[in-house]
């Protein structure tokens, strides 16, 4: 299958050619941790003189990179035995963990020690923030010789002509204004040649969507099944810094009803600060699912709110995560490129962990590439030792052990906890060999079904969503076209208003898409967007297509 229209770049316009021989799309931890270990890689075999070339669409690494998050640091171990001496950075080795079930009328049910469900249990893990992490590790790679470009956004994957041999990447163009027509800053994008090209966009990345519809790499996979998590950092009041310090508490149950799959996470990762966060699956069938509404209810809950009395929040982020396991990761390779990361599908759903199969990924992908270098075959069998050498890997033995787990929950709550109680005697098993996964906007049933309610909001600790944009940092050249596609924009009047009762007004924690009232067009912000994904996975006619915006727009995450 060809790809639909993912690129904003003119047409017919001369542009500059660099020739690299390894390309990565995506400066996150896989991306990083594969840029690190190629590079010593090929000096260890003599071959330094190859360039490694990495691409960002942020203005500065680390400026889109959102995660919890709490790290099992055997990825970064791996990378670098030294991590913790050369000063790798960490916000607090976790000292407690426990688990809260927590009740609508106010109360909860406080799960630790052996009650505590086992893939909850952090003891040995690190507090880190993704963002601080992404810089320190571009610092790394840069004094290893790989070139960083940071503001570069990919707009397009570059194919050998007709065949679906990837040899390159064309960066977005800038300085096009949103009518179409080139401004006086107008400056097309690079025509980027390469042997490899490391895919590591993260979440539904724009390239990797249209790969994975051009090229066969998830037939016979389960599709992804995605969550949307969204992100506060507050200051705390100095008891509540001291009390939650190097504490890990994850909450299930209120606000999500027994036919959702969600829950929540307070890390204590300073002596006055909290990173909290709410993740809900986007299988859920309401089409008034709104993620950030039921982060706003979550913080309302009295075992919540206690936390946050006299604090303040200061940073907000929202992203969706793959949660789908084993059974929905694509297939790591192909001509001339490579999976690596979320793009991949390394995400543990069930510890909320995914930093150190990044890594792990990225490390994995560097070997394969280094031998399919000096071999002087990099095509789909030239790659194939990624694969090969991922199968036989502890992080294939980690996914695999959860492999039917995220599924299991499609059929509620009741059930998915029995079958993964049978799971984890059954070496992942569980209750059947290979449970089937299905794309998140097919269960969205019609809006008269809807039954969820929008929240109550509030100034001290319930904000709304253009409040918490604002906490992003999130900004985007106005005058450029909209980076957020409506395909065909009739059926969001004449089907979606009628049938869903259009769920991408709820749906975006950015406020993005709007329906004034006696409006016949959705009005969207696109400035506000933060990047999350959220409504090219869950608009139900998959109508709306996310495409990079131009260099630097975004979100502003600074230590999340
Ligand atoms: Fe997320 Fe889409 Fe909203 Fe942007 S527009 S914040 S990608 S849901």
């Amino acid at each position: 299958m060809k790809p639909r229209i993912t690129s904003l770049n003119v047409r017919d316009v001369e542009r500059e050619e660099l020739p690299v021989d390894v390309c990565i799309v995506g400066a996150g931890p896989a991306g990083l941790s594969c840029a690190i270990h190629l590079s010593r890689l090929l000096k260890e075999a003599g071959d330094e003189d190859r360039t490694i070339l990495v691409l960002d669409k942020a203005e500065e690494i680390g400026h889109h990179s959102l995660s919890g998050a709490v790290m099992d640091p055997k990825g970064i171990a791996e990378l670098f035995p030294d991590w913790k001496e050369r000063g790798f950075p960490v916000l607090s080795e976790v000292k407690d963990d426990w688990a809260e079930m927590l009740r609508p009328g106010g109360g909860s049910l406080k799960l630790k020690g052996p009650l505590c469900p086992p893939p909850l249990k952090n003891h040995g893990n690190y507090m880190v923030s993704l963002n601080e992490i992404t810089k320190w590790m571009s610092n790394e790679a840069e004094e290893m010789g790989v070139e960083i470009y940071a503001g570069f956004p990919v707009a397009e994957a570059r194919f050998d002509g007709d065949t679906d041999r990837v040899v390159g990447v064309q960066t977005r163009d800038s300085g096009v204004a949103k009518d179409g027509s080139q401004k006086a800053t107008f400056e097309p994008g690079m025509d980027v040649s390469a042997d490899v090209t490391v895919f590591a966009e993260g979440v539904r990345g724009n390239l990797a969507k249209d790969l994975f519809r051009r090229l066969d790499v998830m037939d016979g996979r389960n599709p992804q099944t995605y969550g949307t998590g969204i992100k506060e950092i507050w200051e705390v009041s100095p008891e509540i810094g001291k009390e939650m310090h190097g504490k890990v508490m994850h909450t299930g149950g209120y606000p999500l009803d027994t036919k959702s799959y969600g829950g929540s996470w307070v890390y204590g990762i300073a002596e006055n600060k909290i990173s909290i966060g709410f993740v809900v699956g986007l299988d859920h069938p309401d089409a008034r699912l709104d993620p950030h509404g039921l982060f706003v209810k979550w913080k309302q809950h009295p075992k919540i709110q206690r936390l946050l009395e006299g604090g303040k929040p200061i940073n907000y982020g929202a992203k969706c995560v793959p949660e789908g396991g084993y059974f929905s990761q694509p297939r790591l390779h192909g001509d001339g490129f490579v999976f690596v990361g979320d793009t991949g599908g390394f995400l543990n759903a069930a510890t909320l962990k995914g930093i150190h199969l990044a890594i792990k990924s990225g490390m994995l992908a560097a070997e394969g590439i280094a031998k399919a270098l000096a071999a002087g075959d990099t095509s789909q069998a030239g790659l194939k030792g990624y694969q090969d050498a991922y199968e036989a890997s502890w992080a294939r033995d980690e996914l695999y052990g959860y492999r039917n787990y995220r599924q299991a929950f499609s059929g509620g709550l009741f059930a998915g906890m029995l079958d993964f109680g049978i799971q984890m005697v059954t070496k992942g098993r569980g209750l059947v060999a290979r449970r089937p996964g299905h794309s998140d906007h097919e269960t969205m049933t019609p809006d008269s079904r809807s039954t969820t309610e929008a929240p109550s909001y509030n100034d001290s600790d319930s904000m709304d969503k253009l409040t918490d944009v604002y906490l992003s940092g999130t900004m985007h050249e106005e005058d450029q076209p909209a980076h957020l596609l409506v395909n065909d924009p009739s059926i969001c009047v004449d089907r979606c208003t009628e049938e869903y009762g259009n769920p991408c007004k709820h749906f975006c924690p950015a406020a993005v898409y709007e329906w004034p009232k006696g409006s016949e067009a959705v009005v969207i912000n696109a400035s506000n967007c933060v990047h999350c994904k959220t409504c090219d996975i869950m608009d139900p006619y998959e109508n709306i297509e996310w495409v990079v915006p131009e260099g630097g727009g975004g979100p502003k995450y600074l230590g999340m």
